[in-house]
């Protein structure tokens, strides 16, 4: 953060500083004075969040975003436009939490490190695979603690307002529930070394794939990975797939939840070219009617009603 510190502060903040009312100048006037430095990565976190939330949740809109969803049954009256504004109206609050950690890590606090050759390459791709696990772990347990009743109303169901959700939904949350699932992600470089290249382009990338999981495109099946689809499933039923990446912490944890066949072969994968999701809805809640529930015998059809009932309730 220190790098991306001294850039804003020539080409820009140095001059706004300048313009603050006299009163604050003592505060204001050098860069390393810790006010500045704290209202300055405040002000860079709140744009760059702006920055990568409006440039790849608009990129996904128009290029993987299935926009059949916008039809769906579940998705509420202007619904992006919902989305959007949770998430910008808490951004400042989560940006300004998240200040100590930025803060205290250019202050020397945290272990990331400037030259590759302090630790080789071999580690430099390590500490990139140990950042995934770390944090794919972390994100589980504080997701899945978010779900606990005393926490979830008033922290994590913002975000459970979409059922179906839009890539505008990936940063919609209540302002702290948003900080604590980065935790990890700041965590990690206090606890291990990396490399601040390496952190930065992880940073980005991890937040392009929380805008994947709520884009609705489908790309795999592999029950290995955290997919779009898996994600649906959390948002469609709450007690399932709280993972971010891969599912090794679900399947763990005993949360696992496989879209079911159903979910997968007929919403997804399995469709008749042409027919929408919504049709797809439609064809299980017709198969979930014609059986009724008092004389579901087999395991499958039960799914079936189950899948139906979980998709459109
Ligand atoms: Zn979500
Ligand atoms: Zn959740």
């Amino acid at each position: 953060m220190d790098i991306i510190l001294d850039l804003a502060d020539q080409h820009g903040l140095d001059s706004v500083y300048k313009h603050f009312p006299e009163v604050l100048e003592p505060y204001v006037s050098s860069r390393n004075h810790a006010f500045r430095q704290c209202l300055s990565l405040w002000l860079i976190s709140l744009v760059g969040v702006n920055i990568l939330y409006f440039l790849f949740s608009t990129l996904s809109y128009y290029t993987l975003f299935d926009q059949r969803i916008l039809k769906h049954p579940k998705y509420l009256p202007n619904q992006i436009w919902r989305e959007i504004k949770l998430s910008v109206t808490s951004f400042p609050i989560t940006a300004l939490v998240t200040v100590p950690w930025f803060f205290f890590e250019i202050r020397g606090y945290s272990k990331l490190y400037k030259n590759v050759d302090e630790w080789g390459w071999g580690y430099f791709a390590f500490s990139i695979l140990a950042f995934l696990a770390f944090t794919d772990c972390g994100i589980y347990w504080i997701h899945r603690w978010e779900h606990h009743p005393m926490l979830y109303g008033w922290l994590h169901k913002q975000h459970h307002a979409w059922k179906v959700s839009t890539p505008f939904a990936s940063f919609a949350f209540h302002p702290l529930d948003g900080y604590f699932q980065s935790i990890p992600y700041h965590l990690f470089v206090y606890l291990f070394p990396m490399h601040v290249y390496a952190y930065l382009a992880a940073f980005v990338i991890v937040q392009m794939w929380t805008i994947s999981i709520h884009d609705g495109a489908y790309f795999t099946q592999h029950p290995a990975i955290n997919s779009s689809a898996h994600h649906t499933v959390h948002h469609l039923e709450f007690n399932y797939n709280y993972g971010q990446y891969t599912t090794l912490w679900d399947r763990i944890g005993g949360s696992y939840k496989r879209p079911t066949k159903q979910f997968e072969e007929e919403m997804f994968f399995d469709r008749p070219a042409g027919a929408t999701k919504i049709d797809a809805v439609k064809n299980v809640l017709q198969d979930a009617q014609r059986v009724p529930l008092g004389n579901v015998k087999s395991d499958g059809v039960r799914e079936r009603k189950g899948a139906a009932l979980a998709a459109c309730d």
